[in-house]
């Protein structure tokens, strides 16, 4: 699986990398016992039933079954090839890869996004050089320092400056290397009809928008004078889309898991804005509006989201809609107003960070009261009719809260607004609900505090189900017990997993390799039984296993092989009877085959 890349690199990188660390990234783990548990990142659940086994370096989902080492987790979660996940885990511990090293039979098309990439690293250094030390980058930078911006976010944020030229940025390009035609589809240059090459951004500001890797994927230059528009992007790319694209997510990871909330701004500059203002775990949308990817990214990563959106109508609409996506994707959602039709950065611009925190952040509003204050805009409460339209559309809103205590507050609050009875507003409000067929159930705690492992239901296996997979555990965890059943029965497994799974253990063991479930389950390619393996090595055994009780397992195992070998010998003596026209004999047997097979389903 790991190509041609030496096997020592691969074990070496892997063995300095903590898979709870890594996984730490990006789902929030508690210990138990040995191993830590956490919400799957794979599915949807409520109760963690997703474990982490530091020893063993490896984890496995009970609910759904996924499983493997650091490797595997970051290719299942980022959607990385085997080689992007070695090199992203290199990069963090610091270990060299040889310079050869490169995909497998690159395509073009990944090869042009590489440069693509690579060309956005080297700009993202190039203007923020010409920003700290050319004479031109000089306005730009006291721009900035006239705006607030301090050495320390400019350098942070690696803010920089495009140079007032029509081929700076092309020269510098083709010095390194990269093909111009490359350089437009990634949107650092632009052509006109005669297919003449010229710098896309010329005399701005540029802000680098990173990926949630930290990479520069695009970028964003503001003008310094009149020049228009305003504000210039880098267009969709292959690198860079803006539905997918959360501002500052890289950086902010570890504040938000830390404050279990996020804030989520409009714009790239109110989350610099806020960082400057010690507010470091917010992220930004690109101006559109939230995508239910990234809601649902958000929801992984934390329990609470604030939205702060512009104050003047098209942020407060937009705000709306992002507020019922969040709330629709099960995030407890709150939105922060801001006063007098400013943004974010502005208020904090004039204000400064501490009011911002005090008046806007701390104070925001929950979802049901900001919808609330939201739909009250749209009528005229003096007006009966239009009364009875706000108090329904309210309803509604209280009908799709999960908590009965919440619902109840609100309720309360519109009964004595409007001198109505509780009792009905409630009636309505269970009628809406079961209408719309919500079920009455108190969300549960995200973690129960007992700390008994998550137990799934599984289906009732046979005894030699169980055997083999008890005896896999066994041999998993010990080379001397892996040779013992070697020398028994070898293969003769009757599960054909099972069979898998020990054929290639045994070549593991052979190799002289130590058992180590991490750097075993890179030699099966097969994802499925992959997860077999894992799941059988983080199944429960017991630290000391006698002889005979391994005996024990292998007897089963020998039993059912030869109740199976009967019963095929017998199919054959069938189909031998069947075609010789023996009908009476054939009768027989096939009723001594029926009666092995119920008898065989019941061991
Ligand atoms: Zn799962």
């Amino acid at each position: 699986m790991a190509g041609h890349i030496p096997e020592e690199k691969v074990d070496e990188i892997r063995r300095s990398t903590d898979i709870v660390e890594v996984i730490g990234n990006y789902v929030d783990l508690k210990k138990q016992g040995r191993n830590h548990f956490g919400l799957c990142p794979f599915h949807g659940e409520n109760t963690p039933s997703f474990s982490v086994s530091q020893d063993k370096q490896i984890f496995h989902c009970f609910g759904c079954g996924k499983g493997g080492n650091v490797y595997t987790f970051l290719m299942e979660i980022e959607g990385f090839s085997f080689i992007q996940a070695l090199k992203q885990l290199a990069e963090q511990t610091g270990t060299d890869l040889p310079d050869q090293l490169s995909e497998e039979a690159p395509s073009e098309k990944s090869q042009e996004s590489q440069a693509m990439l690579e060309a956005h690293q080297w700009l993202t250094k190039l203007y923020h050089h010409l920003l700290k030390n050319s004479k031109d980058g000089r306005e730009a930078y006291q721009y900035l320092i006239d705006r607030g911006f301090t050495d320390e976010t400019i350098q942070k944020y690696q803010i920089g400056y495009s140079p007032d030229s029509r081929d700076f940025v092309v020269t510098f390009l083709e010095k390194k290397g990269y093909h111009p035609q490359s350089m437009v589809k990634a949107g650092l240059l632009s052509t006109n009809d005669h297919g003449e090459y010229a710098d896309r951004f010329r005399g701005r500001v540029i802000f680098p928008l990173r990926n949630h890797l930290g990479k520069t994927v695009a970028f964003a230059g503001r003008s310094l004078g009149q020049q228009e528009p305003k504000y210039l992007n880098s267009p969709e790319t292959e690198l860079f889309h803006k539905g997918r694209l959360l501002y500052n997510f890289d950086l902010a990871r570890s504040a938000i898991r830390k404050e279990k909330t996020v804030i989520l701004f409009e714009g790239f500059g109110d989350v610099i804005s806020a960082d400057q203002a010690d507010i470091h775990h917010a992220v930004g949308t690109m101006g559109t509006s939230l995508s239910s990817m990234q809601a649902n990214l958000l929801k992984k990563y934390a329990e609470q989201i604030i939205i702060c959106y512009d104050g003047d109508r098209a942020g407060i609409e937009a705000a709306v809609k992002a507020a019922k996506l969040l709330k629709s994707v099960g995030c407890q959602t709150y939105v922060a107003r801001v006063p007098d039709e400013l943004d974010p950065d502005e208020f904090i611009q004039k204000y400064g960070g501490d009011r911002f925190k005090r008046e806007i952040i701390d104070t925001s509003d929950t979802y049901i009261s900001f919808m609330m204050n939201y739909l009250r805009r749209d009528y005229n409460l003096q007006v009966e009719g239009d009364r009875i339209t706000y108090i329904e559309k309210v309803l509604q809103e209280i009908a799709g809260l999960d908590r009965a205590v919440e619902r109840e507050h609100y309720l309360n609050e519109i009964a004595t607004e409007f001198q109505l009875s509780v009792e009905t507003l409630k009636e309505e409000v269970q009628r809406i609900r079961s209408q719309s067929g919500v079920k009455d159930k108190e969300p549960k705690n995200r973690y129960t505090n007992d700390t008994r492992q998550p137990t799934v239901q599984k289906k009732l296996l046979p005894a030699f189900h169980n055997a083999e997979r008890k005896l896999i555990a066994y041999m998993l965890r010990d080379p001397y017990i892996a040779d013992k059943v070697q020398e028994e029965i070898g293969g003769a497994f009757n599960i054909e997993d099972h069979q898998v799974i020990v054929t290639h253990l045994y070549a593991y063991y052979e190799d002289g390799n130590e058992s180590d479930i991490s750097q075993f389950v890179e030699m099966i390619e097969d994802a499925s039984i992959k997860n077999l393996a894992i799941e059988l090595a983080m199944a429960p055994v017991s630290e000391e296993v006698s002889d005979q009780e391994i005996h024990d397992y292998i007897s089963r195992i020998r039993s059912e092989q030869w109740d199976r070998t009967d019963i095929r010998n017998l199919e054959s003596e069938l189909k031998k009877a069947e075609q010789q026209n023996e009908p009476i004999r054939a009768a027989e047997i096939a009723m001594e085959i029926i009666k092995r097979k119920k008898e065989l389903k019941h061991h």
